[in-house]
Formats: C-alpha cells, structure tokens, sequence
C-alpha cells in the first residue's frame, strides 16, 4: 500500500474523533465520573446481557449470513456439522479466537472459548470470516493466497460486523441495546484511538532510536503523550508501560503491526456498506474480491473491485460515518 493511503486513512480519522470522544464522556457519566480513567474504557455500563448457547449462537450466524452470503452460510454450516470449531468453556482456557487453515485438505479450524455472550458469538462469526477467506482462495494458486497484514482482517470483520449489527436490532429490551451498542463503539475507540497511540507511539519511538539507546522511561513517556492525544484528552489517566505488554510492538520483523487492524476495520465497512445496499447479489462480486487479496495493491484491489480511490480521505470518512451513527443511537438511548 501506499504512503498517501495511510496518511488519509489517519486524516480523516483525526478530523472525525468529536463523536467517539462524545461517547466516551457519556460513557463516564453513566459510571459516575467526569472523566474515565484507563480502566474503565473495557469497562461495560450495563448488566442486563443477552446470553445464547453455542447452538443458539450457531443458529444466529447461519441466519444472518444467509441474508448476505448464501455460500458462506452454507460454508459455516459445513464448519458446525463436522466440528471445525472447538469452543468449549473449560477452566484454564483462554478467551480470544483463533483460525488456521490447511491448503491440501481445503479446511480450516477453529479455536475459541465460547461462553454464550453476544461478543462471543461476533468472535465467532469473525473466525469463521477468516476461514471463509481461505474458501474463498481454494482454487487460486498457492503462491497467490498469501494475503498482506491490511487485507487479513477483511473477511473477519465483515462477518463480525453482519452478526454485531444483527444483534443490536434484535435486542430485547433498550438496556441490552445500549449493551450491544456499547460493544460495537468499544470497537470503534479501540481502532480509531487506541491503534492510533500505538502508531503515534511507534511513530515516535523510531525517529528517537535513531540516535541511540531509548531507556523505559521515555518510553513511558512518549506512550502517556500518544495516549492523550490520540484520546483527545477523553481519559483522566493513560497506560504509560502499555508498550512493555502489547506483544505487537515486540515483534520486531514487522514493524508497525498495529495500524492493519484499522485498515481492515474500515476497508470491510465499506465492503459491508456495499453489501447492504446489494443485498446477496453482492456476494459472487465479495468472493472475487478476497480471491484477488494478494496478487495486487489495495489501491488496485479497492479500484477494481469497490470503485473506490483509497488514497482519498473521502472513502475513509464513508466507513467512520457508519460507526458515527452507533454514537448517535447510543446518546439518544442513553439520554
Ligand atoms: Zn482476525
């Protein structure tokens, strides 16, 4: 990708940050504070949390992707059946998902710990998004299916994104609405203003290191100021030794293995946008887009597939609109 691509990408997110900022100090009055402090920003406002079994959760899935995807309902559909998905809850496991794929079988596997929430059942959805990509490449040269870090999180989010907004519009009472809203704008802060302290943050870290040894502290340091900026101010206090944990940060072959996660977050918006408007018509032209992943750039690859110039702060704002709405529903509700 080119350098012009991110710069709109961060553009147009800086100049959209108001309503996330907004959310964040409804959030904190609803706790009781002024101003959250680090803490609170995972933290949930409500109790009333709507539960399904893994079956329910199943059901849930195939149901909403059919009214996107007939192919990748009936793909999930296999994935259940023959038990690519091991999700059982058991003491020692850890939350979080995880999908691998194996080329000569032309299967994949599923790893998660389901425990009946509706942000499982998201998680859920998005690891089958990811084996439905590897679907998708099956016939495609094996040379040619290994897709770059900006695109690996398209078919996953897309498909979380079916199943999280779903389950907003069927929320049973107007708490459990706030609750699955709450989820989808954590969602939002993470990638517009969490990954954006991690790449101001990263940003900053290499230009010092140039000349010479960075010690913890100014680390500390220049963590706390790309937190608050990146919050606008929103927190009362940061994570200073945040980069000591962030296990991205220490991958030191791949610098900057932060900011893809925002990329395919608003990348598959649009993909989703599109989606809506299209109706199932849309998913042979979906599937030819992830089978064209990674043979070219993502400005070809947006040109071609979603007519869209990327480079342009103008396609960004399209995706930040859609979750700028998730604000607004959010406020009133919350009023
Ligand atoms: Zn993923």
């Amino acid at each position: 990708m080119k350098q012009e691509t991110l710069d709109a990408m961060w553009g147009a997110i800086s100049k959209n940050k108001e309503p996330f900022v907004d959310f964040l100090y409804r959030k904190a009055k609803i706790l009781g504070k002024d101003k959250l402090e680090w803490y609170d920003l995972s933290a949930s406002t409500q109790t009333d949390k709507k539960k399904l079994s893994y079956d329910e959760g199943a059901e849930f899935i195939l149901k909403h992707f059919e009214q996107f995807s007939p192919k990748m309902a009936s793909f999930s559909k296999r994935a259940f059946e023959e038990a690519w998905i091991e999700a059982e809850d058991r003491p020692g496991k850890r939350p979080g998902g995880f999908c691998t794929g194996f080329p000569l079988s032309q299967q994949s596997r599923i790893f998660m710990t389901y425990s009946g929430s509706m942000s499982n059942v998201a998680t859920l959805a998005h690891e089958l998004g990811h084996a439905f990509h590897s679907f998708a490449l099956k016939d495609i040269h094996p040379l040619n299916r290994r897709y770059a870090m900006n695109v690996a999180e398209t078919a996953s989010t897309f498909a979380e994104m079916i199943v999280a907004d779903a389950s907003v519009k069927e929320a049973n009472s107007d708490e459990q609405k706030i609750a699955l809203l709450e989820d989808k704008l954590q969602r939002s802060v993470a990638f517009f203003m969490n990954i954006h302290s991690r790449f101001l943050f990263e940003t900053r870290f290499y230009e010092e290191r140039k000349n010479g040894f960075v010690p913890a502290s100014r680390l500390n340091e220049l963590t706390d100021q790309a937190q608050r900026e990146a919050y606008h101010d929103a927190v009362n206090s940061t994570s200073p030794s945040y980069w000591s944990n962030k296990l991205h940060f220490h991958i030191t072959g791949v610098p900057f293995y932060n900011f893809p996660y925002t990329f395919g977050y608003l990348f598959s918006l649009s993909i989703y946008a599109k989606a809506l408007e299209e109706g199932t018509n849309y998913e042979d032209q979906y599937m030819a887009l992830l089978r064209d992943t990674a043979v070219m750039s993502v400005e070809d690859l947006a040109m071609k597939h979603l007519g869209e110039d990327i480079t342009k702060e103008s396609f960004w704002e399209k995706g930040i609109e859609l979750c700028k709405n998730d604000v607004k529903e959010y406020l009133s509700l919350t009023e």
